[in-house]
């Protein structure tokens, strides 16, 4: 099959109006461009060729000058449980993770919007990277593109937790979830596309003026300041208290409820005095808990033991006015963690690569 040169400008990710721009030398009706959209983002093509509503010389124009893909595949690594994990190349020869999660009624994927990340919480391995870039929209959508072709499923939930942080990157995040939610685009539910951030503040209440139809989810991982700023140093610039009016803004603006993730980490956030704190916290809130077993980085932390974690959960499901749900990890024999695959092939790889980013970052 021949594939596109990965030089020319790439048209994934882009809306019928922009490759309508890129068209306007080539004499062809309007139409064509949103003919390009659909094949690409709807049909998942790799080719110009497999465009057949398309003039033959056309396809070959556009074959001599664009490209339908961003990335390369690095490595897949397939767990036991069925988890997939990829890692990415990207043009400029930068490395992104995704992670397909099958399960019987859904097919989840979790992706990426940077490359690495600025904000340095203490348990994530992507922190150690740094901050490198944002990703296009292109490469956004393109992940889901790619995975979809590659188990042949069809993706109905999107998680925007992978590396990075999207409301770092909005703009082109809104666009692709755009295109992700499109009927003509890869028509995937836009409640079913989650963006998850650790508490941009000004970007929460911008999603609820611009009243975005995805779902929201906040990482919020302690329910006080001192231990939210001692894992996560967003929290020095956009305080608790001001997250969580945040949050309320959303709820009650949108009247939709709102996801907080909470990653378990032995000995630090579970214990009875955190419980209590969490359900004071968020009770005037219309959301839903998501508890998460730390999925071990080797990065200082540790998961609860199962006793730990039960009992947790016990007193917050006895007295929690919202759901609590604990989430099953899953990949764990792949490092299905936020950055981990890329950290472990890095590590491999080049092992100075994270030393360098850490140091000039001066992240954890
Ligand atoms: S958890 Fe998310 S926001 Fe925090 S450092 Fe990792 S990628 Fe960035």
């Amino acid at each position: 099959m021949h594939i596109d040169s990965p030089e020319n400008k790439a048209l994934v990710g882009l809306t019928a109006a922009e490759i309508d721009a890129l068209f306007a030398g080539f004499q062809q009706p309007s139409y064509r461009a949103r003919q390009v959209y659909k094949w690409i983002h709807h049909y998942g093509v790799r080719t110009f060729e497999e465009m057949t509503n398309l003039p033959k010389p056309f396809r070959a124009e556009l074959a001599a000058r664009f490209s339908l893909q961003t990335l390369q595949l690095a490595t897949r690594q397939e767990s036991i449980d069925g988890t997939i994990k990829y890692l990415w190349q990207l043009a400029g020869g930068q490395h992104i993770e995704s992670v397909f999660i099958p399960e019987e009624r859904r097919t989840t994927i979790c992706i990426s919007s940077q490359v690495g990340c600025a904000l340095g919480c203490a348990f994530c391995a992507t922190a150690q990277m740094g901050f490198l870039s944002n990703l296009s929209s292109g490469e956004i959508v393109e992940q889901v593109l790619r995975v979809q072709q590659d188990t042949g499923r069809k993706i109905t939930n999107v998680v925007l937790m992978g590396m990075g942080e999207p409301f770092l990157n909005y703009s082109r995040v809104i666009q692709a979830c755009r295109i992700m939610s499109d009927p003509e685009g890869l028509a995937i539910a836009a409640k079913k596309i989650t963006i998850s951030t650790v508490g941009v503040v000004p970007r929460i209440r911008q999603f609820a003026d611009e009243r975005q139809p995805f779902s929201l989810a906040i990482s919020l991982h302690a329910a006080t300041q001192p231990l939210r700023q001692s894992i996560m140093p967003i929290a020095d610039k956009f305080p608790l208290d001001d997250l969580i009016d945040s949050a309320v803004y959303y709820t009650r603006k949108l009247r939709k409820r709102i996801t907080f993730e909470y990653v378990l980490l032995d000995a630090v956030n579970h214990s009875l005095a955190d419980a209590r704190a969490l359900i004071k916290l968020l009770a005037p809130l219309k959301c839903k808990l998501n508890l998460i077993p730390f999925n071990d980085t080797g990065l200082g932390f540790r998961t609860p033991s199962e006793s730990k974690l039960k009992s947790f959960v016990d007193i917050l499901e006895a007295k929690a006015p919202f759901a609590v749900t604990l989430r099953k990890n899953r990949g764990n024999d792949i490092a299905a963690a936020c950055g981990q695959l890329y950290a472990q092939s890095a590590a491999d790889e080049k092992p100075r690569f994270i030393a360098a980013k850490t140091k000039a970052t001066g992240m954890v």
